[in-house]
């Protein structure tokens, strides 16, 4: 599959995944120490909304096109409305950056980005991108298998303490890819303790996610957080209801952070039956 027509820039998926990433890259830059980011399922990094792609741009118009012709949101929201911004300087809504290249804009000097993806063709246009870009390695790889061979994270002979892992997979058949999202966060859990994982999941039908959040609880991870955003009832197996991010070690108190934002993203984006959810699944002893 050629996904780059299948992945819908923009969209309130993307919104949500998007804002909590920059919320924990914000949270990291807290500390001065350097950081490490490790995005799995990156993507080409670049999408471009335009008129030959009209279903994606239609996808954009309904998730963060509605967000951008608003006042007064929350900082949340504004700092990932500046964030998208900041591709499309002329002020025409026509470039949405995907996680790496949000990610690599975030960096600073000494922070550093591992992006790994699969698909020759989108691999290739990872690494175009960031060609000249010092402190981000892509890899043209399974973003699973990295988790062993990157974890714990080195820059020369210093360890790196501190960092994110995304882990963004595809969900082309869900079921068959939870199993292997946990297998990865055990593997990064038991080589990185104390990283935050970030996991994100597609909400078509609540009862696919119950075995899977169960699998979740019983990773050694000290905190998990949940955090959804369901435009729609979640009853539909056809369609994209909802999603959520899955915050294995979050910063302390972000939930404080991603509050004041839920709310504002269900009466933007959200139809009839939408609605959020923010919740500690395993609070830290
Ligand atoms: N994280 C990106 C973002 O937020 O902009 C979007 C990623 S998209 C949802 C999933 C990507 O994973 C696709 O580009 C797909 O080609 C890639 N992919 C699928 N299986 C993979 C694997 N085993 N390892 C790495 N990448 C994979």
């Amino acid at each position: 599959m050629n996904y780059r027509h299948a992945f819908h820039a923009g969209n309130h998926a993307d919104v949500l995944k998007h804002l909590v990433l920059l919320a924990l890259l914000d949270a990291l830059k807290r500390k001065q120490s350097p950081f490490f980011v490790l995005d799995t399922h990156a993507g080409r990094g670049r999408y471009q909304l335009t008129a030959e792609e009209s279903a994606k741009t239609g996808e954009a118009r309904d998730g963060i096109g509605k967000l951008a012709v608003q006042t007064g949101l929350p900082q949340g929201i504004r700092r990932y409305l500046d964030a998208v911004a900041a591709f499309n300087p002329d002020g025409r809504f026509e470039v949405y950056p995907g996680s790496p290249l949000l990610v690599a804009q975030a960096l600073r000097e000494h922070d550093y980005l591992a992006a790994c993806e699969l698909q020759p063709e989108e691999a290739a246009a990872l690494k175009a991108l960031f060609a000249h870009a010092g402190n981000v390695a892509v890899h043209a790889r399974d973003g699973y298998g990295t988790i062993k061979a990157l974890l714990p994270p080195k820059h020369g002979a210093t360890r790196l303490a501190r960092g994110l892992v995304l882990i963004d997979p595809p969900y082309e058949a869900q079921d068959a890819e939870y199993p292997r999202v946990i297998a990865a966060l055990r593997e990064g859990l038991e080589r990185w303790p104390n990283a935050t994982y970030a996991v994100w999941y597609p909400v078509k039908q609540r009862r696919s996610l119950h075995s899977f959040l169960r699998e979740i609880l019983k990773l050694p991870a000290k905190s998990v957080l949940d955090i959804e955003l369901l435009v729609r009832a979640d009853d539909s197996p056809l369609r994209l209801n909802g999603s959520g991010m899955l915050l294995l070690n979050p910063p302390w108190q972000f939930d404080a952070d991603i509050a004041p934002v839920l709310p504002v993203l269900r009466k933007l984006l959200g139809e009839q039956g939408a609605s959020t959810r923010l919740e500690w699944l395993k609070v830290a002893a």
